[in-house]
């Protein structure tokens, strides 16, 4: 059976080593020529970090990035609204959070891939379409013959408009800025994640590698035009810790993006092609699980591809697999991110954190982190 993946984004290039991992070949088709991350953190939970290590490329991750103990949500002056101890979650599955900069991830994937040649840069898809049981891919300068299509080529996946799947980006009304500071954060902090809530406005932080701090920012859009400046997100955050300041002083680039998600799609496949990762079901960050729920989907699909008869009983049993906690991802990313950034919905969210019991905490923390196998 011939794969081809469309898109080397995190989803498309663990899907390819997942695949080979079990014994089967794929190919990824990224459109970029070179490797090009923005310059930003990523928080790799312990379901990722669970593939990640049966991938075999978890100890260059732990290399190139930084392990934290304990995830804190804050008030502005960082005294603590609630923490996740996050050596209690290793205990448990194995694994704490990982955090590291997305361009190093990318390079350990690619790098990965491109050993056992398994992708091929500067190849933009353009559709693909099946006919007398063949099915041709055409990306820009030529095509190329194959049984079964990936798409990871994110949100705005041309390989879902291939298939003729209706969907809807779904913008949140609030901006987030990221970057990257060269410091090294106090010992206090080192080894923590924090995200400060403000009225209507959020920062989170956390070193990525000895000598870089990951920062990111959440605003409400009529708070923040789309060019968001330094000088204005300063402004913005002048109340809080001086630690953001510092941050946003410290950085070379700011980023800013507005978030949005794909609202649920009815399906994810058809009889030879399948979506995957953001192209499938793309969530806001607000629990930093969108590229750890795209590493599941590797995981998963690689072993049904293995254990089933044909492409279309592998995308039937990856589909029923995944639904129901991506749901709770997209779903719940979506309504937290409203909640904190409105006054009333942050004061019930500050409500329900305080009295929720560590009982449930776990039983939330096991449907998330918990991988079938593993
Ligand atoms: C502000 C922010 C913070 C986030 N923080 C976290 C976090 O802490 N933890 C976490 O788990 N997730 C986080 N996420 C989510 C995460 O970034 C995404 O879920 C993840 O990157 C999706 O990966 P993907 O490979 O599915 O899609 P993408 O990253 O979008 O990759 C798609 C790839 O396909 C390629 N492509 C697109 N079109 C074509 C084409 N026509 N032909 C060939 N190639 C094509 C693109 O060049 C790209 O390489 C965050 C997202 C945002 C916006």
């Amino acid at each position: 059976m011939k794969i081809s993946i469309i898109g080397g984004g995190i989803t498309g290039l663990s899907t390819a080593l997942a695949l080979h991992k079990v014994g089967i070949q794929a190919k990824v088709y990224e459109r970029a020529e070179t490797l090009n991350e923005i310059g930003a953190g990523i928080w790799l939970q312990p379901n990722a970090v669970q593939i990640l290590q049966w991938l075999g490329i978890l100890d260059d991750i732990i290399q190139e990035g930084h392990q934290l103990n304990k995830m804190e949500i804050t008030n502005p002056d960082l005294t603590p609204i609630k923490k996740i101890d996050e050596v209690v979650v290793s205990d448990v599955y194995g694994n704490q959070t990982i955090a590291i900069h997305r361009g190093k991830l990318q390079r350990i994937l690619f790098e990965k891939c491109a050993e056992l040649e398994l992708v091929e840069l500067g190849m933009p898809y353009q559709h693909h379409q099946s006919a007398d049981g063949k099915t041709t891919v055409y990306f820009k300068d030529h095509s190329i013959e194959t049984d079964v299509v990936l798409g990871a080529d994110g949100i705005h996946s041309l390989v879902r408009k291939a298939m003729g799947l209706p969907s809807e980006y779904r913008k949140t009304g609030q901006i987030c800025s990221r970057g990257i500071a060269n410091v090294t954060l106090p010992d206090h902090l080192k080894y923590e994640g924090k995200e400060m809530w403000g009225k209507q406005q959020r920062f989170g932080f956390s070193q990525i590698a000895p000598d870089l701090v990951y920062f990111f920012t959440v605003v409400n859009e009529e708070k923040s035009p789309s060019t968001v400046s330094r000088e204005t997100l300063t402004s913005l955050f002048a109340d809080f810790d001086a630690t953001v300041t510092d941050l946003l002083n410290a950085s070379d680039q700011i980023h800013t993006t507005e978030l949005a998600d794909l609202k649920r799609l009815d399906t994810w496949h058809n009889s030879n092609t399948c979506l995957i990762g953001d192209a499938a079901h793309a969530t806001t960050p607000n629990m930093g699980q969108g590229a750890c729920q795209g590493i599941e989907d590797a995981y998963y699909l690689s072993r049904f591809l293995k254990s089933k008869g044909t492409a279309l009983e592998a995308f039937i049993a990856f589909e029923k697999q995944r639904r129901k906690k991506v749901d709770y991802v997209v779903n719940n990313s979506w309504n937290f991110g409203k909640l904190v950034h409105n006054q009333a919905g942050q004061l019930l969210l500050r409500g329900v954190m305080k009295i929720t019991p560590e009982k449930v905490l776990r039983k939330q923390m096991k449907s998330l982190y918990s991988v079938e196998g593993l």
